[in-house]
């Protein structure tokens, strides 16, 4: 396993696997890995010729007062794990790489960012854009798999991909969970003890509106509101957002049908904590 932090040198090695007819399988990380982030790079092992995993703690996409600075950091247990998974290269460059003096340049997906996680985050999804558009154009990848831990930031993706022409497969993988039913997220590690196990309010909400919905419940205002009176009655949860909306618009309904997601935001104590599942109703 090779790790490279120069976009030059990257791109260059990146050019010989694609001379040679490699496959390039992509999984784009901001690091401190888990086995969230390990499903991914199995799957990409399994379809890449090449494996590479990029971490990156991007500044562009982390608001004022957001946890830019905190955001945990190991590079050396990450490439432990990388090296276990099979990985070929690592790309982890720097800040200054990445965004040198005199930097002006952005991508901007429209509609689709400025609701859930784009309302409350303004500014995260241009950082987002910006920085997976360069990670593609500086890895070139044939496929590049994304989880939908982060819906939203997958639906952005792909319509970025979609608008732009971007010549890349955008695979996207299931949440995966702790045994509990929390997923997975580099930030669990900020959870203390108790908000741990409060934090679980966010997978029993998925599993009480899909009881509800299995129930015959169709009225997406009432299940909110059934919701968020369970989220309440957690003393360090505080609901950022629960909107049930259509998986490719994003747009609120108000009737359940097929195309459902539930979407959660939930800060437990400082933690954000982002969760959903599609809601599917038989019929
Ligand atoms: P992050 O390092 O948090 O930016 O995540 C990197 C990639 O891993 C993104 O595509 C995430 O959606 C994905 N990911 C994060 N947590 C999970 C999870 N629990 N299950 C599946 N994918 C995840």
């Amino acid at each position: 396993m090779q790790t490279i932090t120069s976009i030059a040198e990257m791109q260059q090695r990146m050019l010989e696997a694609r001379s040679a007819g490699q496959t390039v399988a992509f999984v784009p990380t901001m690091g401190f890995l888990h086995q969230g982030h390990l499903s991914l790079l199995e799957e990409g092992r399994q379809r890449g010729d090449l494996l590479v995993l990029s971490i990156f703690v991007n500044p562009t996409q982390f608001g004022q007062g957001e946890d830019f600075e905190d955001y945990p950091r190991d590079l050396r247990r990450d490439s432990e794990l990388a090296q276990g998974a099979g990985v070929d290269i690592i790309f982890a460059p720097t800040a200054g790489e990445m965004y040198p003096k005199g930097y002006a340049c952005y991508v901007d997906v429209e509609e689709i960012t400025e609701v859930l996680c784009g309302a409350s985050r303004p500014g995260h999804f241009r950082g987002v854009t910006t920085v997976v558009c360069k990670l593609f154009n500086i890895v070139q990848p044939h496929l590049a798999l994304f989880g939908n831990k982060d819906f939203q930031q997958l639906a952005v993706i792909r319509r970025m991909v979609l608008d732009l022409d971007l010549p890349v497969e955008i695979v996207g993988m299931p949440i995966f969970r702790e045994a509990d039913g929390l997923a997975m997220s580099s930030r669990n590690v900020y959870l203390s003890r108790d908000q741990r196990r409060q934090a679980l309010v966010l997978s029993k909400s998925l599993a009480k509106a899909r009881r509800l919905v299995a129930e015959g419940d169709r009225d997406a205002e009432q299940i909110i509101a059934l919701l968020a009176k369970m989220i309440a009655e957690e003393p360090d949860a505080h609901i950022d957002y629960i909107q049930i909306c259509h998986q490719h618009s994003l747009q609120q309904q108000s009737l359940i049908d097929t195309d459902s997601v539930l979407l959660l935001a939930v800060r437990v104590g400082n933690t954000r904590l982002i969760d959903n599942g599609f809601l599917r109703p038989e019929s």
